[in-house]
């Protein structure tokens, strides 16, 4: 090996990133700073950070039936459901408290891949800090639920997989339901 051809090759990587830093095409291996908060990078769709519970239609029509998987799975523990109960005093398939505590969730998205119901997603948001302490890191179900919309916008690919499923599963469920056609008598 030549002397100093470690050197020499690190002095040329050191002058490639300089000269490369003057472009802002980070595809084609430039370097650049964002100026954040004034400009933001584009997230990854798959980007996880902290779950949110989707609904279809109104805000309190969250799709989620309370089952319980995703606090039992919750390395944490952070997720606390309660099921909510009809006037007859039977299980609702519907949560009357569903609780996160972002400040103890640490982003790993299991409860996203085990929700049988297609309801608790990762979401893109990552500015919740507050100084009013870590209580206020817990979140409701309200402060929680978003649009299909809102998941369609963030994570399309996936989205569009979970209507497709959702959609299939539906229209299987209506033809099982739907009576055959009288046989003709002969
Ligand atoms: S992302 Fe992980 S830690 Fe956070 S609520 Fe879901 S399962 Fe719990
Ligand atoms: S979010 Fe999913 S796994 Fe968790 S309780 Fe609701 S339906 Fe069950």
């Amino acid at each position: 090996m030549i002397f100093g051809a470690g050197v020499f090759k690190g002095m040329m990587v050191t002058l490639k990133n300089f000269l490369t830093s003057y472009y802002r095409d980070r595809d084609n291996g430039g370097i650049f700073t964002v100026q954040y908060p004034e400009e933001r990078e584009k997230l990854a769709e798959n980007y996880r950070n902290l779950p949110f519970l989707v609904y279809d239609g109104a805000p309190d029509q969250i799709r989620c039936v309370a089952c319980g998987i995703c606090e039992r799975e919750c390395p944490p523990k952070c997720i606390h459901i309660e099921m909510a109960t009809d006037a007859a005093g039977k299980p609702a398939r519907k949560p009357a408290v569903f609780d996160i505590d972002y400040s103890l969730c640490m982003n790993c998205g299991i409860c996203e891949e085990v929700c049988p119901f297609d309801s608790i997603y990762m979401d893109h948001t990552f500015e919740i800090t507050s100084q009013a302490g870590p209580r206020s890191l817990i979140r409701g179900k309200e402060a929680l639920a978003r649009s299909n919309d809102y998941f369609r916008k963030i994570r399309p690919a996936m989205a569009a997989a979970v209507d497709q499923k959702r959609k299939t599963a539906e229209d299987k469920k209506k033809a099982a339901a739907t009576p055959p056609p009288p046989q003709e008598i002969k």
